[in-house]
């Protein structure tokens, strides 16, 4: 017997005595299989280094020593193979076993999403008007000061041009994010002939110092309607009635006069309170009334600046802040709520 061949018998015996010690608890079973298999007959192996002296062998002894290389190597990769499966069955059944499902817990409660408070009152609010035979019309909201003011008849040295107060980009001066959702109204009426009736809910900006009562992000609901023949009495008609819808109960209504450039005759529209139905409350700081929003009949040059005939056709429009308007129906104090994300405030929705 040549010496190779010794030495190839020799390795077959520890190699399997080495994998046949690994144990199938050992949780480092199967890290122990590779190492035998890298130190036996991986390619840094002993079995590796032993064939490179084939070379030197005699060639009546070559085919016979290499044979028996061949023969110890697969029975070593049979075994390790082998261990190799019975380690991994012994780990998978002992997680399944440590896994297993105990029928007398108690189940886990599964949390129930929140709409959110703004998200529903702007649902709430399109249902009324929807019900008025509106739809909804939506906008950009990185707009140009052509369409969030100069189309809206608001002067050029208008103070809420100023950048005290609107955000511009630095896209271009003419670039900014929107102050107000009237930039619907004048990009609808640009796009379709009247009769129009569209609200456009939506997000506003404003440089504004974050306060209880103020946040550079709100957001604005807006209506506008366009048609033959508009009065006033139709606008009071339709705030009288979606004031009654919001609120559930029949509130008076009057209306102060106010100025917005866009529209003339402009008001401010106060309603009965609905918490005290007028008799004084903390809400309405026992006045009795609430100002809820700003209305008017629309500027005859809002519509000529659209091509819209002012002598054919008239239309009222009306806005307002919805935050403000939540934290009244809602009796929520301070308007950071609404951003915060705290999931105490957003649960009681
Ligand atoms: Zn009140």
């Amino acid at each position: 017997m040549h010496e190779l061949e010794k030495q190839i018998s020799d390795l077959e015996g520890r190699a399997l005595r080495a994998i046949e010690a690994v144990a199938l608890t050992d949780p480092e079973g199967l890290e122990k299989v590779e190492a035998t298999r890298l130190a036996f007959i991986g390619q840094k192996g002993e079995l590796t280094t032993i064939l490179r002296a084939l070379n030197s062998l005699d060639k009546t002894d070559r085919p016979r020593v290499g044979q028996l290389a061949n023969i110890v190597k697969q029975k070593v990769e049979g075994a390790l193979k082998e261990k190799h499966t019975a380690l991994y069955e012994q780990g998978l059944s002992s997680r399944l076993a440590g896994d297993a499902i105990d029928v007398t817990l108690p189940g886990s409660r599964i949390a129930s999403g929140h709409i959110h408070p703004l998200t529903q009152l702007i649902e709430e609010i399109n249902t009324i008007f929807f019900s008025m035979g509106f739809s909804v019309a939506e906008g950009p909201e990185v707009e140009t000061d052509y369409y969030n003011f100069d189309a809206l008849n608001t002067p050029a040295n208008h103070p809420a041009r100023d950048e005290q107060d609107t955000f511009y980009t630095n896209i271009g001066q003419s670039v900014l994010l929107r102050s107000q959702t009237s930039n619907v109204q004048i990009r609808v009426m640009e796009k379709h002939k009247p009769p129009l009736r569209i609200i456009s809910p939506g997000r506003v900006y404003r440089n504004e110092e974050i306060n209880a009562r103020k946040y550079p992000l709100f957001h604005q609901v807006e209506g506008l309607l366009i048609d033959r023949d508009v009065t006033f009495g139709q606008l009071k008609g339709t705030l009288e009635a979606f004031i009654r819808a919001l609120f559930k109960k029949p509130l008076q209504i009057r209306f102060r006069p106010d100025f917005f450039p866009f529209t003339e005759p402009s008001a401010e529209l106060d309603s009965q309170c609905p918490f005290c139905s007028g008799k004084g409350c903390r809400t309405c700081g026992n006045r009795g009334w609430l100002e809820l929003l700003g209305c008017g009949m629309v500027d005859p040059n809002v519509l000529k600046g659209v091509g819209i005939d002012p002598e054919e056709f008239s239309g009222f429009a009306f806005g307002m802040g919805l935050e403000r308007l939540a934290m009244l129906k809602y009796d929520i104090n301070d308007i950071r709520h609404f951003y915060t994300n705290d999931l105490r405030f957003l649960e009681q929705f």
